[in-house]
């Protein structure tokens, strides 16, 4: 049986990109591995739309944020953090061990932040270093409107405008330099479509002058000496070499087909889903739904355990279940990465199949016929 991922992180890696990554290793100070990484860098502007560094780092997402909370600010200062879901809820505990003043903005899952709520937490923090934003929170699959909500804390404050890209990079629009963005993170086993392991930190001006600055204790994730080894497109440890070769391939497909082309098909992919799901009764989870991961509603009574057991087990299909309190009550479907039309065919196709056998009653071929339909009139 095929095995099918459809989770949000990891995602499925193009067949070109993991042929490159079995290649024999190479070392990474020697010239054909510059080659590489200069070429990374470079394509990772395209990617993230800036002309500023985006550095590459050798941990998971979390550790990309991690670095930004211990390269940017001192013990004491105070940041800003919105938590609608399980990351958020980390961006507001991580800098918390750092000894960062934290000031928590609270979301009601499925929701994102309104402009509301980030102006009067700027009004009765004037002293706030940095607002954290999760532009896709994945765990409810809730998108954020960076673009508005980074003009609301340029316009009103000081403070750096810090994204969570990890599940939105690649997904949705992201034009770093002109939103006025100063640190936008993302992860390669996300929209990158390579295995869990590298981490990406674009870093405005702004942001780099705060690294000067910061006081706080760090080593491994050191933004400062990242940025210094950065001028010659080397790293001051050891780098994933495979995974950075690898993303060099990745990247290539990305430039090949066209940022633009990128966010659109992941936004025509999305509303395809959700057109093929909300075709056979069933209820989307999120009010702003993400294009990189659609959450919907389990429908009542079908057992989300046996029902996943069917689709794991019969059709080979790995979606994501809810977390926390949704466990069990919602599901989520990621078209995140290196996906085309026709695997959501498959996934809807699926998803009936498993549903009929699960004794949801619904007209079995209405979600694809939803979802064509949807993918036609584009
Ligand atoms: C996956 C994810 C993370 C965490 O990244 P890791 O690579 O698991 O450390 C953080 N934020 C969001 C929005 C994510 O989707």
């Amino acid at each position: 049986m095929k095995k099918r991922l459809f989770t949000p992180g990891p995602t499925p890696i193009p067949e070109t990109v993991m042929l490159k990554m079995a290649e024999p290793i190479i070392h990474h100070r020697n010239p054909e591995f510059n080659e590489v990484t200069t070429r990374v860098n470079k394509n990772l502007k395209y990617l993230f739309q800036t002309e500023q560094p985006v550095i590459t780092l050798t941990c998971s997402g979390t550790g990309g944020v991690e670095s930004t909370f211990v390269s940017l600010f001192s013990p004491g200062d105070k940041v800003i953090s919105c938590n609608g879901g399980k990351f958020g809820e980390r961006w507001v505990k991580m800098p918390k061990v750092y000894g960062l003043n934290v000031v928590e903005i609270k979301i009601e899952w499925g929701k994102a932040p309104t402009e509301e709520q980030i102006l009067s937490a700027l009004k009765a923090n004037p002293d706030a270093k940095a607002v954290y934003l999760t532009h896709s929170e994945t765990s409810t699959g809730a998108a954020t409107d960076v673009k508005a909500l980074a003009k609301i804390i340029r316009e009103n404050s000081n403070a750096l405008v810090c994204v969570d890209g990890i599940t939105a990079v690649g997904a949705h629009e992201m034009r770093f330099d002109e939103w006025g963005i100063d640190v936008c993170v993302t992860g390669s086993q996300k929209g990158l479509m390579i295995p869990p392991g590298l981490a990406f930190v674009a870093l405005s001006k702004r942001a780099v002058a705060a690294i000067e600055t910061s006081k706080m204790p760090r080593f491994y994730l050191d933004l400062k000496r990242a940025l210094k080894s950065y001028q010659d497109n080397d790293t001051p440890w050891t780098p994933a070499v495979s995974l950075v070769i690898g993303v060099d391939a990745a990247l290539q497909k990305i430039v090949d087909e066209g940022i633009e082309n990128v966010w659109s098909r992941h936004k025509r992919l999305a509303g395809a889903i959700r057109a093929g799901v909300s075709s056979i009764g069933l209820k989307l989870f999120s009010e702003f739904p993400s294009f990189a991961v659609t959450p919907v509603w389990v429908p009542e009574g079908v057992e989300w355990k046996s029902f996943n057991k069917i689709l794991k087990g019969k059709y080979g299909i790995t979606i994501a279940g809810g977390q926390d309190d949704f466990t069990g009550k919602i599901f989520r479907i990621s078209h995140l990465g290196y996906y085309d039309e026709l695997d959501m065919i498959m996934m809807i196709g699926a998803l009936e199949l498993t549903l009929k056998e699960s004794g949801y009653k619904f007209d079995l071929g209405a979600g694809v016929k939803g979802l064509l339909q949807a993918l036609a009139a584009k």
